[in-house]
């Protein structure tokens, strides 16, 4: 059995903890204080560590991980120090039991990557700050092609995945979302329950890709009421990726 559970790190990011029988792992430690006082305490045996791209809010824990024990981890091609097992598109490993496959999703930073597990038929996806809950990543070191592209290989993958994403920004990007998207009622009822949930401080992740393709308007520029929209207000082309790039430019000013 494997169980995903979130550690809260600085104001809003997760580090994703898997274990199973073998062990655990942990994706994107921005941070290592909770992660090195389970490893003291015997909550968890770590075995390895992911990381999805360079941005400090990931990768900041690596460095007192690694002085604490040699652990192997998984990165992308890039200059951060501590990654001994750098992976690109397609690369296939196995840790914990668990089989992942690599995929590039640059867009955010160059350098993302994101681990995808078909897991038994409950596939799991770690996306790091590519796809969230209702949005997607800002275009930082990468076009608006490439993370339009990102996304697109990200919707392909089963609807029941898992999607953890790296930032609990679930509800402002609803908010947004239903600027985008008014009459979109899934997206109304989403707005009320991820509301509660942060109410009560739980944890608005994992999503799905089947719920993604529903609500997240940045996997919908496709659909003709967000065309619509879109073209009215900015005057662009009705190309899915001339709306694409017209509502990551629209969020970046919102
Ligand atoms: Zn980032």
């Amino acid at each position: 059995m494997l169980s995903v559970e979130p550690i809260n790190a600085y104001d809003d990011n997760y580090i994703w903890l898997v274990s199973t029988n073998e062990g655990s792992i942990v994706i994107d430690p921005g941070e290592s204080e909770k992660i090195i006082k389970a490893i003291d305490e015997n909550i968890i045996d770590l075995k390895g560590i992911l990381i999805t791209h360079h941005h400090y809010d990931h990768t900041n824990g690596l460095k007192d991980l690694l002085e604490k024990n040699e652990f192997d981890v998984y990165g992308p091609i890039n200059n951060i120090n501590g990654i001994n097992k750098k992976v690109s598109d397609l690369d296939k490993f196995s840790i914990i039991g668990i089989e992942f496959e690599v995929i590039e999703i640059p867009g955010h930073t160059l350098d993302h990557i994101a681990f995808y597990s078909f897991n038994n038929g409950s596939p799991i996806l770690f996306c790091g700050d590519t796809l969230f809950a209702g949005g997607c990543g800002r275009v930082f070191e990468g076009t608006y092609e490439q993370m339009f592209e990102a996304l697109k290989k990200i919707s392909k993958f089963p609807k029941n995945t898992k999607v953890y994403c790296g930032h609990e920004y679930t509800l402002s990007n609803i908010k947004f979302a239903l600027e985008v998207d008014p009459n979109n009622e899934k997206l109304q009822s989403e707005f009320e329950h991820v509301q509660s949930l942060v109410k009560s401080n739980i944890p608005s992740l994992p999503t799905t890709i089947e719920k993604e393709l529903d609500l997240n308007p940045f996997l919908r520029c496709n659909t003709l009421e967000i065309q619509k929209n879109i073209i009215e207000r900015f005057n662009v082309g009705n190309s899915e990726f001339e709306i694409f790039t017209a509502i990551r430019k629209w969020k970046d000013n919102y």
